[in-house]
């Protein structure tokens, strides 16, 4: 495919990894903050490629992993009611609460839809006026814009039938938390892409400076990573600790402008509890007061729901790079896609789906569905 093959180059890839077993001459450990990267490094097997001293830690960037079990419950408790119509994307319908997920809530009669984008939900409010229609908005920056259009495009066409279940989250803070942690490993940050598109680069250097960490901004396709990681090398073996841009070809440094503009209308930066990691300051947005009344939980009153947590599952570790999922003594047993305990096994961009579909390690022969790959 035109722009993808390209990115897989398997002359070009080799290049890279030699350029980056040159330059290693001690142990780093670098995180990639989002899942998509995540997935593409375990699917093209590039950690194995790489020479042992780099370890690479897998980040939190996976929106349907961090959102709080208390919001799944809320979703929930929403889908639930009668006369609602609750639209979501697909990955969160299996995605565990306290007590069952949303297949479980359309299996008893709920009028839970998936859509593909958030104004196929409006659209469904327009044809409905008499139901109530919720969205389920979740994600980092770059889910964030379209959700606010969304929102104010409801209210500009004046349908009062809509609203948000917002649980928006922002990469930066979610860094500063990582590297301010006592246990933090972290030397180092393959920042997300696709985040860069939307916000540009300006919140990194005062973090790549507080806590003396290298951050490239890096794409998802194989040459991308790789580029990530032979940058970040190179910085980290010269004691450097800057802000780069690995993915010029997406990211310019100012950002989406409109799409910054929409979000400034339309949320607020607010603190936001991260499922497994805890409550992260101004990690989050919530919608602004001129859009309160499309907000789902001030329209169904859903609060200080009672909340319950699967305790054999690790994902919070998992999330914050302290253990790899296959060291999960669920992993590929009780849990697994069609079976997941956590929200990190259910999405395709959660770590422990990663390793279940691309790795071998510890998972039972007969239980592995897919293969593992590598660059070319
Ligand atoms: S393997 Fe399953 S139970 Fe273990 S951390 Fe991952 S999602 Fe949780």
């Amino acid at each position: 495919m035109k722009y993808l093959e390209e990115f897989s180059d398997p002359i070009l890839a080799k290049r890279l990894v030699d350029d980056i077993h040159q330059t290693v001459t001690r142990p780093w450990a670098i995180m990639e903050v989002c899942g998509g990267q995540t997935h593409s490094i375990i699917r093209h097997a590039l950690d194995q490629l790489l020479p042992a001293q780099i370890e690479l830690i897998h980040g939190p960037g996976c929106p349907v992993c961090v959102t709080p079990l208390e919001t799944i419950d809320k979703a929930l408790e929403i889908a639930s009611r009668p006369g609602v119509i609750f639209c979501s994307f697909g990955d969160m319908l299996r995605v565990p609460g306290s007590d069952r997920d949303l297949f479980r809530v359309k299996s008893a009669g709920g009028d839970v839809r998936v859509v593909y984008s958030p104004m196929d939900a409006l659209t469904i409010a327009r044809g409905n006026p008499g139901r109530q229609v919720v969205f389920f908005g979740i994600g980092f920056e770059t889910t964030a814009p379209p959700n606010a259009m969304t929102v104010y495009q409801a209210k500009k066409l004046g349908i009062d039938n809509f609203s948000l279940l917002v649980s928006h989250v922002r990469v930066p803070p979610a860094i500063d938390a990582i590297m301010s942690s006592p246990s933090c490993r972290v030397q180092a940050f393959l920042a997300a892409g696709h985040v860069c598109t939307v916000m540009g680069t300006g919140e990194y250097p005062a973090l790549a400076a507080r806590h003396q960490v290298p951050i490239v901004v890096t794409g998802f396709e194989p040459l991308d990573i790789l580029e990530g990681i032979r940058r970040t090398v190179g910085q980290l073996e010269a004691g450097r600790h800057e802000v780069e841009n690995a993915y010029p070809r997406a990211v310019k440094d100012e950002g989406n402008p409109a799409a910054l503009a929409m979000l400034r209308d339309v949320f607020e930066v607010v603190d936001r509890p991260w499922r497994g990691i805890g409550t992260i300051p101004d990690s989050g947005w919530r919608l602004s007061e001129a859009y309160r009344q499309y907000d789902a939980e001030y329209r169904f009153s859903v609060a200080d729901l009672r909340v319950s947590e699967s305790s054999a599952c690790r994902s919070g570790e998992v999330l914050q790079g302290l253990i790899k999922p296959h060291q999960c003594e669920a992993f590929g047993t009780q849990c697994t896609p069609r079976n997941p305990l956590g929200a990190t096994m259910v999405s395709s961009e959660g770590a422990c789906a990663a390793y279940y579909l691309y790795r071998r390690l510890d998972v039972p022969a007969q239980s592995r569905p897919g293969q593992v790959t590598s660059v070319g």
